[in-house]
């Protein structure tokens, strides 16, 4: 049995490689032997079984999923301008308000300026007459970076 464990930098395991593989990644110093086969060498390296990387990677299944939501995240995704009136957002509006079930999801907020935010209160766009001008999405990496 020839395939390396490989551990990100947090532990979790992330998927087997080659022997030859992992001391290519012990070689460019991008992973360090995490247990090793006793008494075995390879090169200069002990034999690995399980080899840790060096710094955390964010894992494909965490790209797939997008970033989590967050306050910071729905201001710099709408630009920081208001989705009432334009102006600049410091604070995020719940499209559904909290009060009312609505979530800290992506798609039920939206950057708001303090005035709107006041104005429109514990209601829905359509009962506070203050349409939104753009429609809440879930942004991919890129969209934030
Ligand atoms: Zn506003």
């Amino acid at each position: 049995m020839s395939a390396v464990l490989v551990l990100n930098a947090d532990f979790g395991p992330l998927h087997r490689v080659s022997l030859r593989h992992a001391v290519r990644m012990l070689f460019r110093q991008v992973a360090v032997v995490h247990e090793a086969e006793p008494d075995r060498q390879i090169g200069v390296y002990p034999m690995p079984t399980v080899v840790r990387l060096v710094s955390y990677v964010v894992t494909r299944w965490w790209h797939s999923r997008g970033p989590m939501w967050s306050r910071a995240g729905v201001l710099a995704r709408d630009h920081r301008a208001c989705a009432y009136c334009g102006a600049a957002a410091s604070t995020i509006d719940h499209v559904l308000p909290r009060s009312r079930g609505g979530a800290n999801e992506w798609t039920n907020t939206v950057a708001a300026c303090g005035r709107c935010n006041n104005r429109k209160g514990n209601r829905t766009p359509s009962e506070a007459r203050m349409p939104l001008r753009v429609r809440p999405f879930a942004p991919t990496w890129a969209a934030l970076a």
